[in-house]
């Protein structure tokens, strides 16, 4: 995680550079700093959000036409000053920032004391940074030469911007594991975590890979690899406006994103649905099929939101296509010993494209023949990238960091992949695929009239705000949407909150239900309602707090719940896409009514680009 900025060219880096800063802190935010080359080295860093750091630097001389920032989610070492980045090196010369974690970093501390160097943060950067000026004062080498040798020995994942007050005139980056674009401007380049901070002056970037160097000074780009062999940079042009990374008039980012749902599901399905021939359109599934429909078994790794659209999609693909389906957390999966086999189908699913954990079980599983089709969200991102095949999700730039519109483009993209599998399989029959299609079709103008239900959403949070537990409860497609409901209400409002398939509520956390307790279900008209009235009555015998979003005229349970909120009815498979759009709306409000900071919710961080 963390977000990190840096610039070099005619202009005043300073503003630039802050407000890349200010459009990264997404990804981090527990403390930021930026390092200037004016008048020499100037470091100026502090904990907490970006707006602390200008607030603090107000009436500075800040002139400079170089300088790098970053905003931090702290791996090493608490959020505080001398924690912050960039970090300086012992003799003062370098500043650097890294996103990533420097894995070997004790044993190189351990070498670097032993050779007198005292350190003044706990992060793992310090010492990777103190191991570069090391390796130039010994070997009496120029940095590019140091940074080259000291990374062929770390083990980790980084992203490195330096600073060298000997040579203002140049900037070295490097990367491994975590994500890099250069902005290549007239006779100035900008170098960021995403493309956000750069798109306002050019739209011509080169993403650096791993194992890369970029040596860049205002009107020069030079890449190469650790072998020191030089690489011709891959200047592609963003396809990115700068609206779609502002508020737009709406409070939050957050509030945005699930407002623009609509139109990002429409986007989604933009070029790829057919209602009129009854096709879907998918280069990448058509490309593949006879690997996706004979395969053996799907393997689904994701993480948070995304491990549940994915655990969504396991019964939408099992029921439609007829093919097992497995749904892994990245982070166990690549450290256990996974039996994969050559015919088997993973589907990484991930809204940056860039979650480490994810990453590295794509590695493991394509080690061991396994096919790979991504789900990104992030066009050119790492796992599009490292994927044999993949699907896009086509939600735009999502800022909020809980997840929302990713979530339900992800949704929308793997139930038209399990569409397309199962009509070319022959397991899904005429009248049911195109009936499907329709559904599908008619889901963005559905969502338009879930978000109607905003105002009374808002008045609900505000009945339910002081709840300190709460319990979410769903069955078959809608049991994901319980644990993506629970995920929501915790990150955004602290409160804690659990999901639960709603049967399995009996072996357990019914012990909790009192008349304090809120329990949230997830019960819209399908073959398991009525099964589904039976638990809420058993949580009403317990006199809890019964909330419920139902099919809209659902009399049954408008009988029986405290409250209700009522969606459009649709098919079960797509049911999911609107029952959590109510839960999304819910959690906003009650973290706004309690005054919690949305955008940005304590400890997280948007892409988690370390293990
Ligand atoms: N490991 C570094 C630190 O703790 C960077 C963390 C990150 O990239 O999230 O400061």
């Amino acid at each position: 995680m963390c977000g990190i900025v840096a610039y070099i060219g005619p202009r005043e880096a300073y503003p630039v550079i802050l407000k890349g800063l200010k459009r990264l802190e997404y990804r981090g935010y527990d403390s930021s700093g930026v390092a200037l080359l004016h008048d020499g080295l100037k470091v100026y860093k502090k904990k907490g959000k970006v707006a602390e750091l200008e607030e603090s630097l107000v009436g500075q001389n800040l002139h400079a036409h170089a300088g790098i920032g970053h905003t931090r989610w702290a791996t090493h070492g608490e959020p505080s000053d001398r924690n912050a980045h960039p970090h300086q090196s012992s003799n003062g010369k370098l500043a650097m920032i890294h996103n990533g974690i420097i894995e070997n970093y004790t044993q190189l501390k351990n070498e670097l004391i032993r050779k007198g160097y005292q350190f003044k943060s706990d992060t793992d950067t310090e010492v990777l940074l103190n191991f570069i000026e090391d390796i130039q004062r010994n070997n009496q080498c120029i940095l590019e030469e140091a940074v080259r040798i000291a990374l062929k020995r770390v083990v980790g994942a980084y992203v490195i911007v330096l600073l060298d007050k000997d040579n203002p005139d140049t900037l070295i980056a490097a990367r491994k594991g975590s994500p890099l674009v250069i902005g290549v401007g007239r006779g100035e380049h900008f170098l960021a975590s995403d493309a956000s901070p750069i798109i306002e002056y050019t739209k011509e970037v080169v993403y650096v890979n791993d194992y890369e160097l970029a040596i860049l000074k205002a009107d020069e780009l030079v890449l190469k690899n650790l072998g020191n062999e030089k690489i011709t940079p891959f200047v592609q042009k963003l396809d990115m406006e700068l609206a779609a990374i502002e508020k737009g008039g709406y409070d939050h980012f957050m509030l945005k994103e699930i407002f623009e749902q609509p139109d990002t599901i429409f986007d989604c399905l933009r070029g790829r649905l057919d209602i009129t021939n009854n096709t879907i359109t998918m280069a990448g599934v058509l490309q593949n099929i006879d690997q996706l429909k004979s395969a053996n078994r799907i393997i689904i790794i994701a993480c948070g939101t995304s491990w549940h659209a994915g655990l969504t999609a396991e019964y939408i693909i099992e029921e439609l296509c007829r093919i097992p389906v497995e749904v892994e957390y990245a982070s166990e999966f690549r450290y256990r010993n996974p039996v994969v086999h050559p015919g088997d189908v993973i589907i990484a699913i991930s809204q940056s494209g860039e979650t480490a954990d994810t990453m590295v079980a794509i590695e493991r599983a394509k080690e061991q023949g396994a096919f790979i089709f991504g789900v990104v969200n992030v066009v050119g991102s790492s796992i599009a990238r490292i994927s044999h095949a993949g699907a896009y999700t086509h939600a735009g730039h999502e800022i909020g960091v809980a997840s929302t519109k990713a979530f339900t483009a992800q949704l929308v993209v793997l139930t038209l992949i399990a569409l397309k599998v199962a009509w070319e399989k022959g397991s899904v029959d005429q009248e049911r695929y195109t009936h499907l299609l329709h559904e599908l079709y008619a889901i963005p103008e559905k969502v338009r009239e879930v978000l109607l239900l905003n105002r009374q959403i808002e008045q609900l949070a505000k009945k339910y705000q002081g709840a300190t537990d709460a319990l979410y409860l769903g069955r078959g497609y809608n049991f994901p949407i319980a644990l993506e409901g629970a995920l929501k209400l915790k990150e955004i409002s602290y409160i804690h909150a659990e999901g639960y398939p709603a049967a399995e509520m009996k072996h357990g956390p019914i012990a909790l239900v009192d008349e304090h307790l809120p329990v949230v279900f997830v019960a819209t008209r399908d073959s398991y309602h009525e099964k589904i009235v039976s638990n809420i009555q058993e949580i009403k015998a317990r006199k809890g707090k019964v909330i419920a979003v139902i099919t809209a005229g659902d009399q049954t349970i408008t009988g029986m719940a405290d409250d209700t909120i009522g969606i459009p009815e649709a098919d079960e498979i797509l049911a999911p896409l609107l029952s959590v759009i109510p839960l999304q709306l819910l959690s906003y409000h009650i973290g706004v009514a309690k005054g919690c900071d949305v955008d940005k919710p304590r400890n997280l961080a948007k892409s988690v680009t370390v293990e």
